[in-house]
């Protein structure tokens, strides 16, 4: 099992680990400040012991991290590891918003979410709408801004899953949780969010900037999908 020094620390950008395991270009460690792919957020890119890491996914309990070149490395060595963090902020930013966006669009609409995908460039919300008018789009995005723009405090804690799950707002991402999980993570954004997620976010809403809508697009009969970025 892979400790997350994300969840700890979502600001560390440089830590020392130790090699639990390396096959060709795969490497394990005991802990990982890499946020990996997955909850529709891109991984986190950077080195490890002054190799490219080119791909960090989630095996189960365990964080891989897969690098351009087999490593000199082996077995119980303990290795450096460097985040991108131009990249992984942008990830942040984006994702807290991704949060705002969605509650905002949830409130205004009663439309479900349906999924995201947060990247550095541009990221993305699919939800679940019969008849979506296009020229709200504007209306959501300075919705979202005006949120942002209330500097709010973004805190993460854990509850019990029975906790979370008997309140209706929280489980949005719940189910796509193992049952196994007793403990689920809740990231709550001010008095605008408060859901059950893994993924990196903001301390505070100011160091998203301003939310930019980029385009809406029809994903077949009721499925709508948002564009936007931060800058
Ligand atoms: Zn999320």
């Amino acid at each position: 099992m892979t400790e997350k020094l994300y969840w700890r620390d979502m600001y560390l950008r440089e830590f020392d680990a130790r090699v639990e395991t390396v096959d060709g270009t795969r490497v394990v460690l005991d802990q990982t400040a890499f946020n990996p792919r997955g909850g529709g957020l891109v991984c986190d890119l950077g080195s490890l012991g002054g190799l490219k890491v080119a791909e960090v996914s989630k095996e189960g309990e365990e964080i891989v991290h897969v690098l351009d070149a087999a490593p000199g490395f082996g077995q119980g060595a303990v290795v450096h590891g460097v985040l991108d963090w131009d990249r992984r902020h942008r990830i942040m930013r984006m994702h807290t918003t991704a949060h705002i966006l969605s509650a905002v669009v949830n409130k205004e609409t009663g439309a479900l979410i349906t999924g995201n995908q947060i990247s550095p460039g541009e990221s993305r919300v699919d939800f679940n709408l019969d008849n979506f008018d296009r020229g709200k789009m504007s209306d959501y995005i300075e919705l979202a801004n005006m949120a942002v723009r209330r500097e709010l405090e973004v805190r993460t804690y854990f509850m019990k899953r029975e906790e979370a799950l008997a309140n209706p707002g929280f489980v949005k991402l719940a189910n796509a949780m193992p049952p196994s999980q007793e403990m689920l993570r809740i990231v709550e954004i001010g008095d605008v969010d408060t859901q059950a997620d893994g993924g990196v976010h903001v301390k505070n809403t100011r160091e998203i900037g301003e939310v930019v809508g980029v385009k809406t697009e029809n994903k077949g009969k009721s499925n709508r999908r948002l564009y936007f970025t931060v800058k």
